[in-house]
C-alpha cells in the first residue's frame, strides 16, 4: 500500500475554485456553435458558475458522429473569458491539443477516460505540459483499473503538474445496469484513502448517462466527501450534438446546486454533536472488542477441530457442514437486520481463515 506521495497543490490554491463545496465545472458536452457556447456560458454565469467546460475535440465511439469543432472553438472560449469572466476548460488527448490550449489561454485541462487508459498518450501529454502550471484533472480510465489511473497521475506529477486532480465518471461495463457507467464507488474511495490530498471531482453526467440520475449521483458524491462536480449543461439539451440525454439547462443546474443538494460538513465543533458522537463511538469500540474476542475464541476452537481432524485422518473441508452452517447464519442474521450479501461476505471470510489455520496444522503433520 505504501505508495510514493504525489506532490499536489491544494484545490483552493489553484485560483479558480473556492469553498464552500461543491466546486463546480459546468458546460456543454461539446462546443457546437459560437451562439450555443456564448448562450450557455451566459446562462451559467448568471447561475453563479465560475468554471466553464466544453469538449473541443470529441472522442466518439463511431466514426461519422460529430467529432468536435476543433481549434475554432478555442476562439469562442476567449470570448467566454473576456465577456463573462469565466475560466474555461476542455479535454486534451494529444500534445497538439495541449499546445493549442496553451496558445489560446485555456485555464484547466482534463484527460478523458479513453486517454487515461493509454500510457503512451498520457506520457505525450505530460511531456507537453512540462514547465507550465496549468491545472489538470484526470478522469478514471474506461476500465476499472485503479493502477492505470494512478499511473497517469504519476506521469503528470513527474512532469511537474502539481495542480492535479481526478474526475470519477464510472467504468464501462457490458452488464445491463441503470447507469451508463458503473460507479464502483469502492475504487474511488480507495483512491481517496491512498491520496487524501488529491482534489476529487465526480462527473454524474457521464456516470448516469441521463439527467434523471444527476441528482442522486451528485448527492452520493457529496455524502462521500468529494469536493467537486463536473456537470454537463447546455442551453438547449435536446438539440445537443452529443450526449443530449444527460445535459441540464443552466436553471436546472442551479436548482440542483442551490436547492436540492445537501452539503454535509466533514466535522462539527458543536459540543452537543461532539458529546453524542463520542458516546456512540465508545459503544462501537466496546462492540468491536467483543467481536474480536468472539473471533479469537472461534479461531481457537477451529484450531482444536483441526488437530482433532489431523489425529483422526479426516479431510479439512466437509462442504455439506459449511453449507448448512451458512444457511443457518443467514437466516438468523436476517433477524438482526443484516443483509444476505453482508453475511455471506463476513462468514466466507471467517471460513477461509479457519480453513487456512487447519491447513497449516495438517501440513505440519509428520
Ligand atoms: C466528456 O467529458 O465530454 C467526455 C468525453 O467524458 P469521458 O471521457 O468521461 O467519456
Ligand atoms: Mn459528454
Amino acid at each position: 500500500m505504501a505508495e510514493k506521495n504525489l506532490d499536489i497543490i491544494p484545490l483552493y490554491e489553484w485560483g479558480m475554485f473556492t469553498e464552500p463545496k461543491p466546486s463546480v465545472v459546468a458546460g456543454p458536452c461539446s462546443a457546437e456553435t459560437e451562439e450555443q457556447v456564448m448562450e450557455t456560458a451566459k446562462g451559467l454565469k448568471d447561475m453563479g458558475i465560475n468554471v466553464f467546460r466544453a469538449g473541443i475535440w470529441k472522442p466518439r465511439t463511431h466514426p461519422g458522429c460529430f467529432e468536435g469543432i476543433g481549434v475554432e472553438g478555442l476562439k469562442w472560449f476567449q470570448r467566454v473569458k473576456k465577456e463573462y469572466g469565466l475560466k474555461v476548460s476542455t479535454e486534451v488527448a494529444s500534445e497538439k491539443h495541449v499546445y493549442e490550449c496553451l496558445k489560446y489561454g485555456v485555464d484547466l485541462l482534463w484527460l478523458g477516460a479513453r486517454t487515461t487508459a493509454n500510457p503512451f498518450l498520457v506520457q505525450e501529454i505530460a511531456d507537453a505540459l512540462k514547465g507550465t502550471d496549468i491545472p489538470v484533472l484526470v478522469k478514471n480510465p474506461v476500465n476499472a483499473d485503479l493502477d492505470l489511473w494512478i499511473g497517469a497521475l504519476e506521469r503528470l506529477n513527474r512532469a511537474g503538474v502539481k495542480k492535479l486532480g481526478v474526475i470519477h465518471r464510472g467504468f464501462s461495463t457490458f452488464d445491463k445496469i441503470k447507469y451508463r457507467n458503473d460507479p464502483q464507488w469502492q475504487i474511488a474511495i480507495e483512491l481517496r484513502s491512498r491520496y487524501p490530498e488529491l482534489p476529487f471531482f465526480v462527473d454524474p453526467s457521464h456516470m448516469g448517462g441521463n439527467k434523471d440520475y444527476i441528482h442522486e449521483i451528485s448527492q452520493r458524491s457529496l455524502d462521500l466527501g468529494f469536493e467537486g462536480l463536473m456537470i454537463e449543461s447546455h442551453c438547449n439539451p435536446s438539440a445537443a450534438w452529443s450526449d443530449a440525454k444527460q445535459q441540464l439547462v443552466p436553471e436546472e443546474l442551479s436548482d440542483l446546486l442551490y436547492n436540492k443538494l445537501i452539503v454535509r460538513d466533514v466535522d462539527s465543533d458543536s459540543p452537543e454533536w461532539k458529546e453524542n458522537i463520542d458516546q456512540l463511538r465508545a459503544k462501537i469500540d466496546v462492540i468491536d472488542e467483543n467481536l474480536l474476542y468472539a473471533l479469537g475464541s472461534r479461531m481457537k476452537i477451529s484450531r482444536q477441530i483441526g488437530e482433532y481432524k489431523r489425529d483422526n485422518n479426516i479431510a479439512i473441508i466437509q462442504a455439506s457442514r459449511w453449507d448448512s452452517l451458512l444457511c443457518k447464519v443467514v437466516e438468523k442474521g436476517k433477524e438482526y437486520g443484516l443483509t444476505e450479501n453482508f453475511l455471506n461476505d463476513v462468514f466466507n471470510a471467517i471460513h477461509e481463515a479457519s480453513v487456512e489455520i487447519q491447513n497449516e496444522i495438517i501440513s505440519k503433520q509428520k
